[in-house]
């Protein structure tokens, strides 16, 4: 079986950043989307992001994994920066997801999510590389405190910092009726996952509710660049006999099939002893 996405994707600047550091990419096949949010003074991190998302769609073009490519575009924005002192200093988040048969593999560096709608339920699939994310894994500070904590827009992973970058992959086994959300901070830090999930539920065409989206984040104050791709699921039966039925499945279980799949060398807390604090702007 096959899983088809039929996308909608919107990335704005907000209401009080001058650019949009943010890139995204909706590949023309519709199997790959990748969101990323650049840093970096003068234009830095749009080149970051852009660099990151170009390089993401050549190497999975070219054949290589989803998560090969985002080591490949780690080195691409180190290269980047090496050849122009103005960029000194850029990273992006990158995550990207590659439709593979019936799944969704994601690959991501940094705090860029990735959830999934499921039978009436969201759910983050991917675990955000941030200070405030770790503090909450450690206890020592609630959900609530981390969405005022002056530290939420730390990350701990980027691309574009060291040579070697650790990769988180999740896959998605996908049903028929999925929505998968992919977004930079800019809308989880303007909305709590109750609203983001309110308007998904509320929103049937994809491209009004990544529009919904961006609209509520900004009249949220859209304090940052906002970008959403939001892809609704079709299993089909791969074609047998030029015979091909759309699969209507009603799910069973209510909890998403999620694997973590991790590559070598990740991702645990011991598994990570060069992690450094990375800040995504100048201290203001
Ligand atoms: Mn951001």
């Amino acid at each position: 079986m096959s899983a088809v996405l039929r996308i909608g994707a919107r990335t704005d600047v907000g209401r009080v950043r001058a650019g949009n550091e943010d890139s995204l990419l909706v590949s023309d096949d519709g199997r790959l989307i990748v969101v990323a949010d650049g840093m970096g003074g003068h234009q830095g991190g749009e080149v970051a992001s852009a660099t990151a998302v170009a390089t993401l769609h050549a190497e999975v073009e070219a054949g290589r994994s989803v998560e090969d490519a985002v080591v490949a575009a780690n080195r691409a924005v180190l290269e980047r920066a090496d050849g122009d002192p103005t960029l000194r200093g850029m990273g992006t988040t990158v995550t990207g997801g590659i439709v593979e048969g019936s799944s969704l593999r994601i690959a991501h560096v940094g705090d860029s999510r990735a959830y999934l709608l499921r039978d009436g339920a969201l759910r983050q699939v991917t675990v955000d590389h941030s200070v405030v994310a770790e503090l909450i894994a450690a206890g020592e500070l609630t959900e609530e405190e981390a969405l005022v904590d002056r530290r939420r827009s730390m990350i701990t992973r980027a691309l574009g910092i060291e040579r070697d970058v650790v990769v988180d992959v999740v896959t998605v086994d996908l049903r028929g009726g999925d929505r998968l959300l992919l977004c930079s901070d800019g809308l989880t830090t303007m909305l709590r996952d109750p609203a983001i999930h309110g308007i998904l539920a509320d929103t049937t065409d994809p491209d009004a509710a990544a529009v919904a989206l961006v609209d509520a984040a900004n009249a949220a104050g859209g304090a940052d660049n906002i970008t959403v791709i939001v892809a609704d699921v079709t299993v089909v039966e791969d074609t047998v006999a030029g015979d091909t039925v759309a699969e209507d499945r009603t799910p069973d279980d209510r909890h998403p099939t999620v694997t973590e799949a991790a590559t070598p060398g990740d991702p645990t807390p011991e598994a990570a002893p060069r992690r450094r604090w990375w800040s995504r702007r100048a201290p203001s």
